[in-house]
């Protein structure tokens, strides 16, 4: 499918926790390891990161940033462009059709 060029595989760490309960640590490993696999399987560097459950805040954004994410999304909905560690993220629910879901872009 990354092949394709019609998409392409981004993060959402390791173990789908909400990392802002979780130590510097733990994070840490949460970003660097599914950054790692995902750059191991599909031949590409891994830039962006949509946290679990949108969770996140100055620390998180700080680590992933750290960890070599260019741009970071939470689940609260609307538009931005441009860079930044809490961008909007526009959900895809299997139930919608594609008129509903371009609507929303
Ligand atoms: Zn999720």
């Amino acid at each position: 499918m990354e092949n394709s060029g019609l998409i392409s595989f981004e993060d959402h760490t390791i173990n789908h926790r909400a990392l802002t309960g979780l130590s510097f640590a733990t994070t840490m490993l949460e970003l660097s390891n599914s950054k790692k696999m995902l750059e191991a399987e599909t031949g590409r560097t891994v830039n962006f990161i949509a946290y679990p459950d949108g969770a996140s805040n100055l620390r998180v954004q700080t680590e992933a940033w750290e960890t070599g994410f260019v741009s970071g999304f939470g689940t609260w909905g609307g538009k931005m462009f441009g860079p930044g560690m809490n961008l909007p993220r526009v959900r895809v629910y299997g139930s919608e059709s594609l008129a509903v879901f371009a609507s929303r872009l």
